[in-house]
């Protein structure tokens, strides 16, 4: 049997016409049925649906084979502090999908004058629920940073008082702009990628390869 975790939403969403192009079809539709594991139309592969943030971590730990994660996720997986393996390891990444695309983005009120706040050193505080690649983006531009861990809602911290910035996801700016906010630094282009437990791709090769195979045409077919 072979375990493929996803998400409920986009990535479940946006994984479905690459699962179809590699032949498989899921037998159930999360947004009606309560089950969490889906059977489909290969009765050796099965869907399981977990949090966005736990894909990497069931996919780590042997709970699934492989799974769809954003890169946004992946950067931040394991980087909590006390995290046992130091982040990230443990996981094969074969494979960019393409889908789910947005950006990662610093963004402030409308009246807050970013740019002058980084020219004088100012020391900033920027809510997000991305800690660590937060963390790293300001400490490559040498700004000096208080992060506040959020879990959601970023946009509201600016306008509560709670935050200078925020760094969230944007794909189209419409939620930002909603909020008055704006954009104000681009930090990096975020697709989902498959990850793929590396012990399982040693004990199930034939299948798992077939699978990233059939992943990998329906990506190109795609684009
Ligand atoms: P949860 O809803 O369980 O808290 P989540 O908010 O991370 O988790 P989704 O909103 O479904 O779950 O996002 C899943 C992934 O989709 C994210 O990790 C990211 O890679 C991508 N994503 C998030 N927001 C957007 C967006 N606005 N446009 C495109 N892709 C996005
Ligand atoms: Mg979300």
């Amino acid at each position: 049997m072979i375990t493929l975790a996803l998400s409920k939403g986009r990535i479940y969403d946006d994984s479905m016409p690459l699962l179809r192009a590699a032949g498989v079809e899921v037998l159930e539709d999360p947004e009606t049925s309560r089950r969490l594991i889906l059977p489909t139309s290969r009765p050796d592969l099965r869907v399981v649906l977990v949090r966005a943030s736990d894909v990497p971590t069931y996919v780590q730990h042997g709970g699934a084979d492989l799974g769809v994660a954003g890169l946004d996720v992946l950067l931040e997986h394991g980087k909590h502090d006390g995290a046992a393996d130091g982040g990230g390891g443990g996981l094969y990444r074969p494979l960019d999908l393409k889908i789910a695309r947005c950006r990662m983005s610093v963004a402030v009120r409308e009246d807050f004058d970013y740019a002058a706040a980084v020219k004088q050193g100012s020391r900033l505080r920027v809510a997000t629920k991305y800690t660590h690649t937060a963390r790293q983006h300001f400490a490559a531009k040498g700004v000096h940073v208080d992060l506040i861990k959020l879990y959601g809602s970023m946009e509201l911290a600016p306008l509560t008082g709670l935050a200078d910035a925020i760094v969230d996801l944007v794909s189209t700016g419409s939620t930002l702009k909603a909020n008055h906010l704006v954009e104000v630094e681009r930090i990096m282009d975020i697709s989902s990628r498959l990850v793929v437990n590396p012990a399982a791709l040693k004990l199930k090769r034939e299948p798992l390869r077939a699978l990233i195979d059939a992943f990998e045409a329906a990506v190109g077919a795609a684009a």
